[in-house]
């Protein structure tokens, strides 16, 4: 049986006869681990390696280690399969809501938005021209309800902004949609905004419980040295919000389950460096999933599992 990790999910088995000291970070129970701590040292007084991460890089090792693998650790990486319609129209509708940011003031008006969308659309994945268009259609008429209820006046903050922090485990870096600057009970604060365009609408909880928004709220609140604890999800199709308000407490959870993720992330690319079979290492966790998975050609329990068209998403919408 493989040894557990922080976060309980099994790593890869150390070879045998390896040898290796484990470091001990690794170990340390996890009530002992604070967010943010001040970078610790290990046994030989150099500072342990941070693990360089994006909220992408820490939920495809949370969905699936073995994902994980093809997609950050083999070298070369195995083919992806092709590219997906639904994602083509998210790029698309985010990249029209940049640019519209990137007009000046006079010339946000809906309008704009057919140019804006024409000029950023990508058109791989869809079945054929007809499901192209009308997805087209359909985002111009999001975007054209989405700018009704912004104020043309406001700049917010940060669009498509990087924002990056680093904890005593992470060197966290992330790409926000848009950072809003509001005037919250306490005073001016940020707010993390991030556009959704899926077929499903979204609730509190998926706010709440979102790793990525809550490492970006963490993250801005140190840039840009203000208190940004609001994060909201923005479903154009629907035109709800899905909002959660973080407490510093909420928040630093979610820095420690990142800093968990990492952990095991690490231990497991050791465990490999050591000798270990990859494929125990970062394990497959088939399921509903692997029908969208890049790698399902490649994956031996994906094959398992029907195969989505690149347009499927595009489909289920209808
Ligand atoms: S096909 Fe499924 S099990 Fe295989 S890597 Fe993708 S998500 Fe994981």
């Amino acid at each position: 049986m493989r040894p557990a990790s922080s976060s309980g999910r099994p790593v890869g088995r150390p070879a045998a006869g390896s040898g290796r000291t484990p470091r001990p970070r690794a170990g340390q129970p996890a009530q002992s681990r604070r967010a943010a701590e001040p970078e610790q040292l290990g046994f030989d007084g150099m500072p342990e390696r941070l693990f360089v991460c994006t909220p992408s890089k820490l939920g495809a090792y949370a969905d699936c280690p073995r994902r994980y693998r093809y997609s950050y650790v083999d070298r070369p990486a195995p083919p992806k399969g092709p590219p997906w319609a639904h994602n083509s129209l998210g790029a698309s509708v985010h990249n029209a809501l940049k640019n519209w940011y990137a007009l000046p003031v006079d010339r946000r008006r809906p309008e704009a938005l057919a140019g804006l969308l024409r000029g950023t659309w990508v058109r791989d994945g869809f079945r054929d021209d007809e499901q192209e268009r009308d997805a087209y259609r359909r985002a111009l008429a999001w975007l054209e309800s989405y700018v009704e209820t912004l104020d043309p006046q406001a700049d917010p903050v940060g669009v498509e902004r990087v924002v990056a922090v680093r904890t005593a485990v992470l060197a966290f870096n992330g790409r926000a949609d848009r950072i809003d600057l509001r005037t919250g009970a306490s005073g001016p604060e940020l707010v993390i905004v991030d556009y959704k365009t899926g077929r499903t609408g979204l609730d509190a909880d998926d706010a709440r419980g979102s790793q990525a928004l809550a490492l970006y709220a963490y993250a801005a609140e140190r840039v840009f040295r203000r208190p940004c604890r609001r994060v909201e999800l923005h479903h154009l199709p629907t035109g709800t919000i899905a909002a959660h308000e973080h407490t510093t407490e909420s928040l630093a959870r979610q820095v420690t389950r990142a800093e968990e993720t990492a952990r095991d992330i690490m231990a497991a690319e050791r465990a490999v460096a050591d000798g270990s079979d990859p494929d125990d290492a970062f394990p497959a966790e088939p399921g509903p999933r692997c029908g969208w998975c890049d790698y399902r050609r490649t994956c031996p329990a994906g094959a398992q599992t029907p195969g989505k068209d690149p347009w499927a998403a595009m489909d289920r919408r209808d």
